[in-house]
């Protein structure tokens, strides 16, 4: 056994630490000016602002050209347009079924809590939520006219397709084709290194940035709103230790155990970060380098999974939707529960995962089902805590399909997957580092 799980216990460590210190640091403002000094100006609003936002920003860095590299060097090696269609109709499917349960899940057990009854609806904030933009439109800015700016703004399913068709391109290039699909898989094995790399760095970033919120927000939001705030936390525990072991076991005989296990870290970004996007570095390697997804699976699946498909938020939508209904006393009919499930399920296409976006997605859910758009002010107090929790979910749920994907696909090496092991980034700088000789 390697030095072992070394990174995910240190991050764990950094962020119960975080979590009960800057907790502490809530209930002490306003005792003495002197440590209100130290702790807003310079803690919170000093040191573990830049150390968190630098984080954040190295991990964000990585995003860009692991998914172009990665999708290149995948769409390269894929023999035919078939196996694509092939992988990219099982994805699909899989994203979509995992919402709808999820979503599905959330709307039943917000039926059975009545989260939203006797809500008090004097105690709203004024909100200020972005518009989501129509569904013609997301279709079409699918489609980059610009490589280059889809990469300086980071539109994911924009260099998705772009490194889909030069991949496709390379395939059918020849020997010049081959040279640059090597150059490219030499890319590859060093972006995935800088994201080893950089993983050592997390422990740090992530108790700069939780200690940041409980010291900001504190845990006094959630008395208020607790049977909604339990509900949704009682539907993503359920998503993650029932339905996506029950998918593992039963589409592709992998055990869940495992998965779980190698997964904690990557969880741990998921919360930390709140962002299915930044988290993809962690989420691409975990999957290659730790549960043995083949590339070629691994890089098609998950920068699609970090856009397309969003179980956590989901859920959150769904049980927020029946409390908004509750609260105003407004009946949801059925007809009313498949349209947010279509909604919800249909909505994350065009967001991406990056913190808050649930919100976004949720005013396009209400407005479908007609429901006041207001009534996110409502929930808006503990949403921040919220999304952290089904960020993690939304990252498994992209690793739990890609696994199924690969294992379906013959892309799936067990051995890997089955050696607790594979990949683990311990102590030493050197390890988990692929490539060297
Ligand atoms: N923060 C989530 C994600 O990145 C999206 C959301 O629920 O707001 O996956």
């Amino acid at each position: 056994m390697k030095h072992a799980h070394g990174l995910t216990q240190k991050i764990l460590i950094a962020m119960v630490l975080a979590i009960i210190l800057g907790t502490c640091a809530q209930w002490l403002q306003g005792v003495t000016p002197w440590l209100d000094t130290i702790i807003n100006d310079w803690l919170v609003g000093g040191l573990f602002l830049i150390l968190g936002k630098v984080f954040v920003a190295t991990l964000k860095l990585l995003v860009v050209p692991l998914v172009l590299v990665s999708l290149v060097c995948g769409a390269a090696s894929l023999g035919s347009g078939k196996q694509l269609g092939r992988l990219g109709g099982k994805t699909i499917s899989l994203y979509l079924i995992t919402t709808a349960i999820a979503i599905s899940l959330a709307m039943l057990m917000a039926m059975l809590f009545e989260p939203g009854v006797g809500a008090n609806l004097t105690s709203q904030s004024t909100v200020n939520i972005q518009q989501a933009s129509s569904f013609a439109q997301v279709i079409i800015d699918i489609f980059p006219s610009n490589p280059i700016a889809a990469m300086a703004d980071g539109k994911m399913l924009q260099i998705i397709v772009f490194a889909l068709l030069l991949g496709m391109a390379i395939n059918h290039s020849g020997d010049v084709g081959q040279r640059i699909r090597n150059q490219f898989e030499d890319w590859n094995v060093v972006i995935l290194n800088l994201v080893t790399m950089l993983m050592h760095f997390a422990p740090f970033g992530v108790f700069a940035l939780l200690f940041t919120l409980f010291a900001r927000q504190g845990l006094g939001a959630i008395a208020e709103l607790s049977v909604y705030f339990f509900t949704v936390v009682l539907v993503l525990v359920m998503q993650m230790l029932l339905i996506y072991p029950a998918l593992l076991v039963g589409l592709s005989r992998l055990n869940p155990v495992i998965f779980m296990n190698k997964m904690r870290s990557t969880q741990l970004f998921g919360f930390s970060t709140s962002s299915s996007n930044a988290t993809l570095p962690v989420t691409m390697r975990t999957a290659e380098e730790r549960l043995g997804v083949d590339n070629r699976v691994a890089s098609f699946c998950l920068p699609l999974g970090a856009t397309l498909n969003m179980d956590g938020t989901a859920i959150m939508q769904g049980v927020a939707t029946v409390f908004i209904a509750q609260a105003y006393g407004i009946d949801l009919s059925a007809m009313d529960f498949l349209t947010v499930i279509a909604t919800a399920t249909l909505a994350s296409i065009g967001t991406a995962g990056v913190p808050g976006v649930g919100l976004v997605m949720l005013s396009m859910v209400l407005t479908q089902v007609g429901l006041p758009v207001e009534g996110i002010a409502l929930i808006i107090g503990v949403d921040r805590l919220l999304d952290m929790m089904r960020t993690s979910v939304n990252v498994t749920g992209d690793t739990t399909v890609a696994c199924i994907v690969a294992k379906s696909e013959k892309q799936l090496d067990e051995t890997v997957f089955n050696d607790p092991d594979a990949g683990l980034v311990g102590d030493d700088m050197d390890s988990g580092l692929i490539g060297k000789k």
